[in-house]
């Protein structure tokens, strides 16, 4: 039997409800803060993400699905969003047509990871990047919509760290001394960690193993090393942070290795998850959208799994999803009303209400468990007696309380629906 690849999963009907609910609270809340949705394709050039994620990035260098299609070209199924995002707004010179897009999306992201709980091969990110301006109202509001969102979910057990990595000038003298400061305990360090030394050092904050983390826990701070201007920016998004009523710690560790991410970075994590804890991410890009070759536009954005939040949401029992349902069900009390019946459902149907009925030639007992468990707020009974007089009877699952009709009298039937 063929199995889904591993790292990928089946939303099925059942865990249909709970996607729609936080997708609707996603819509919404974009929506509220003028986020335009944006889609762009699945798949992309691979050199777009090679230099618009980095070559020394884990991403980039080990967990692509990279393939080279049947005319030769490399093509890499996307890993995130933004890279897509900004080739998009540079190849469509969306800046010509509004000084500042907002832009948000929901999309399948692949990237070829070891699964586990809260790690998947396929999974699902929303977002929202804003080209166009470098004012801090943006980079709070990026962590204000992300916030939003997670407690909107009904989401508790949530940490904000935020961080300022200043400028890549400002960086330079840093990383001059926080390479000193490592150096000594050259030996000490893991294998990934002295390779980062070289190729992205900032990167060694982010390592898991015991032994670099005691090298890094004296370490020099970034945020002692940056601009003037850059601190004066991460003060106002503070302070907006801090009016908007969201709750974050400075986490000066937390970092981005690659130059063209400037200021704000910030995560959110859960408590709530086990090991996979970042629920989301982001952070200010000023120089990416001129890395991709397009104008000196800076940017910000964010991203934010959903798996792992309805992982969060289940752990948390946050939120219960309100259940499906129909507004009608026509049982059929006899053989041979197949007809009527359909054609009934039919034109209910095509007035806009949520209709089922038997397919399987059922017993009226075994057609009433289907409404209820379909859920359904009205069952029409045709046949009988009623039917030989001309009627149909509508019964309100909720109350009870049942009304006859004329069988033509559809009109009704549907209004008494509707009403109710
Ligand atoms: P990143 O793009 O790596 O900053 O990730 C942003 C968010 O996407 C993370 O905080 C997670 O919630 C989610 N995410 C990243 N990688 C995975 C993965 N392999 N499986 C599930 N969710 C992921």
């Amino acid at each position: 039997m063929i199995k889904a690849v591993p790292g990928t999963r089946d939303i099925l009907p059942g865990d249909i409800p709970s996607w729609k609910h936080i997708e609707s609270i996603i819509e919404s809340v974009f929506s509220r803060f003028n986020y335009k949705e944006i889609r762009t394709p699945v798949f992309e050039e691979t050199a777009l993400f090679a230099r618009g994620i980095g070559e020394s990035t884990d991403i980039v260098s080990k967990e692509m699905y990279t393939f080279p299609d049947r005319s030769g070209d490399s093509l890499t199924l996307r890993p995130e969003m933004t890279a897509g995002v900004v080739r998009s707004f540079i190849e469509h010179s969306l800046d010509k047509k509004q000084n500042l897009n907002k832009l948000y999306y929901v999309a399948p992201m692949f990237r070829q990871e070891r699964p586990q709980a809260g790690r998947l091969r396929q999974f699902h990110q929303f977002g929202a990047e804003a080209l166009g301006s470098n004012d801090s109202m943006l980079d709070a509001e990026m962590i204000i919509m992300a916030f939003d969102i997670l407690a909107a979910l009904g989401l508790k057990n949530l940490t904000v760290k935020i961080n300022s990595l200043g400028v890549p000038s400002s960086r330079e003298e840093y990383k001059k001394k926080l390479k000193e400061h490592l150096l000594p305990g050259f030996d000490k360090l893991s294998n990934e960690s002295r390779k980062r030394i070289e190729t992205n050092i900032l990167r060694i904050f982010d390592s898991k193993e015991e032994q670099d983390r005691e090298l890094t826990k004296d370490a020099p701070l970034l945020i002692d090393y940056i601009d003037e201007e850059s601190l004066l920016h991460f003060q106002k998004v503070k302070e907006i942070l801090a009016g908007a009523g969201i709750p974050f710690e400075i986490d000066p560790k937390l970092v981005r290795g690659i130059d063209y991410y400037t200021n704000t970075t910030f995560e959110i994590v859960s408590g709530s998850v086990g090991s996979q804890s970042a629920l989301c991410g982001g952070g200010r890009y000023n120089l990416l959208v001129k890395e991709l070759g397009g104008p000196d536009i800076p940017g910000v954005g964010f991203a934010s799994g959903i798996e792992r939040i309805l992982l969060a949401c289940e752990n948390e029992k946050s939120f219960v999803p309100a259940p499906e349902g129909i507004d009608l069900f026509i049982v059929a009390l006899q053989k041979g009303l197949d007809s009527f019946v359909y054609k009934a459902a039919l034109a209910f149907r095509r007035r806009g209400l949520n209709v089922d009925l038997d397919y399987l030639g059922r017993s009226v007992k075994a057609q009433m468990r289907e409404a209820n468990k379909s859920n359904s707020e009205f069952v029409l009974f045709v046949g009988g007696e009623e039917f030989d007089g001309n009627e149909v009877v509508l019964k309100n699952m909720k109350d009870g309380n049942q009304f006859n009709f004329a069988k033509e009298d559809l009109e009704n039937i549907y209004l008494n629906i509707k009403e109710k």
